[in-house]
């Protein structure tokens, strides 16, 4: 059972201390104003929500369920890549690199913001290699800067005895780590409500009236204006847009069920398989939280409740090929919901050996601009959740200035910078292009685990 934050629900709803409720008078509805508001308070909206509160916006963020990151946010391996995986793992060199470019930074934003999220200070991580091409694995991470060392099996089997080396090629010491992540989401709620931020849990916007959004909120229906709205709703981004608006927007979004296995500690060490169809070992003190690659089957209902008993026969396989022994009699299956945004008609397919093609789920950021004002974004990892915020905050500051006021500016609100010369070119057709090039690569994401 995933272990659960709080929401810290804000003790009124008016708004960021700058951000004077617009109207109130008694009988007549309430509105307050943010610059931004966001929904869902998974990784994803709790990044963006403590880095747009850094720079000076109003922000609130609205929660649908009871307590914070109840999905895939707190339900995951806490497995904060390190590029190592995705980098090596994913077919495809561009697209390996451009993930472990994005994870690794995302992991360098994690730890430098919460280094005591780490489970354990004390342990190592291994990463093993047994059919990939070993030289293409190596010379990928260096190209992006992966840290890793390779080591020989003996040292290898001298330090994780409980692995089997049969079969594996090769051995490399790795960066990855595990975090408790409820330890950093709860640090990031703190630091954006230091800066302004408010939460409002049991939430969730019924309808727009133009950058009017009425909510249902546990005292009833309350209404918020923004002058842009980022739906971070993982699985519920999808729903979002198709039913909020005046015009059905359908981002095409894919939901896939993976399967993880939580185990009784099974070794001292963390160990991942890059290879198809092979375990991945990530611990948490007593427990091992077990992880499969390639363990995905496209599915139409978010349900975290039910397992594929056929998957996780296949992945308890997977876990006697790994560990020397494996005793399930404590093990708990249980699955877990990915999204991502369909790349279209035959991209993203995986062909097997006997022909047969199954369409893959991606594992990079997504983010997009469907409606004038309204964002949304999917970090694709929770390692990848700084960065998406990055790229989503670029977008916000085109187009929305902070208006809360800071320590040590005179004024009311923050100080206006400068623009640069370019900023006040016309937009140019080439400029445009690139603009749509880049949102296509990005909603084209990637594929891997
Ligand atoms: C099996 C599995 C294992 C994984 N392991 C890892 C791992 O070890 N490391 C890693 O980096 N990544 C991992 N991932 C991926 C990672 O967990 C997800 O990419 C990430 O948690 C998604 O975060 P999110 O904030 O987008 O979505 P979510 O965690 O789903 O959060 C969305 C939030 O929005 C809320 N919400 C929904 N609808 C609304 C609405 N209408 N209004 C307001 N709120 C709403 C929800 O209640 C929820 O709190 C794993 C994924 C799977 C499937």
């Amino acid at each position: 059972m995933a272990q659960r934050v709080s929401v810290p629900v804000a003790s009124d709803s008016a708004g960021c201390s700058s951000c004077q409720p617009r109207i109130w008078r008694p009988g007549a509805q309430r509105v307050s104003r943010y610059d931004i508001v966001i929904s869902g308070a998974g990784v994803a909206g709790l990044w963006l929500a403590r880095k747009l509160a850094k720079l000076g916006y109003c922000v609130l963020v609205l929660e649908k369920g009871r307590v914070v990151a109840a999905y895939a946010s707190t339900r995951n391996e806490g497995w904060l890549h390190c590029g190592t995986y995705h980098g090596g793992a994913i077919p495809v060199r561009d697209i390996a690199l451009r993930v472990a470019r994005q994870t690794l930074d995302g992991y360098r934003q994690t730890l430098a913001f919460a280094p005591e999220a780490i489970e354990e200070k004390t342990t190592q991580t291994f990463a093993l290699v047994r059919s990939l091409d070993i030289a293409e694995v190596e010379s990928r991470w260096s190209e992006v800067g992966v840290p890793f060392e390779r080591i020989t099996k003996h040292e290898f089997a001298g330090l994780v005895p409980e692995v089997r080396t049969k079969d594996v090629s090769a051995f490399f010491r790795v960066n990855d780590v595990s975090i408790n992540n409820r330890v950093l989401y709860r640090k990031l709620i703190k630091d954006a409500a230091r800066n302004g931020a408010r939460f409002l849990g049991n939430a969730g916007i019924q309808s727009f009236d133009g950058m009017r959004a009425n909510v249902e909120t546990p005292s009833g229906i309350e209404s918020f204006e923004a002058k842009m709205f980022v739906c971070a709703a993982g699985f519920g981004i999808r729903e979002f847009f198709l039913t909020r608006f005046d015009k059905p927007v359908d981002l095409a979004l894919r939901l896939w069920k993976s399967h993880l296995i939580d185990l009784p500690r099974v070794a001292r060490h963390g160990v991942f398989c890059l290879d198809s169809g092979e375990a991945t070992l990530m611990h948490h003190k007593q427990w091992t939280i077990a992880g499969f690659n390639s363990d995905s089957t496209a599915v139409t209902e978010p349900s975290f409740d039910t397992v594929m008993p056929g998957n996780v026969e296949a992945d308890k396989v997977a876990l006697e090929r790994m560990l020397r022994h494996v005793d399930f009699t404590g093990a708990r299956p249980r699955a877990c919901i990915k999204v991502d945004q369909d790349p279209g008609a035959g991209i993203d397919v995986f062909v097997a050996a006997d022909g047969t093609s199954y369409p893959r789920p991606q594992l990079g950021i997504t983010y997009g601009q469907p409606l004038p004002g309204h964002l949304w974004m999917l970090p694709g990892k929770m390692s990848e959740a700084p960065y998406v915020a990055d790229r989503v905050i670029s977008l916000i500051q085109a187009q929305v200035t902070p208006t809360r006021a800071v320590a040590g500016w005179a004024g009311k609100a923050l100080p206006r910078i400068a623009k640069r010369p370019i900023d006040g070119y016309p937009a140019t057709d080439t400029a445009s292009a690139g603009a749509d090039r880049s949102a296509r690569r990005t909603a084209a994401g990637e594929r891997g685990k």
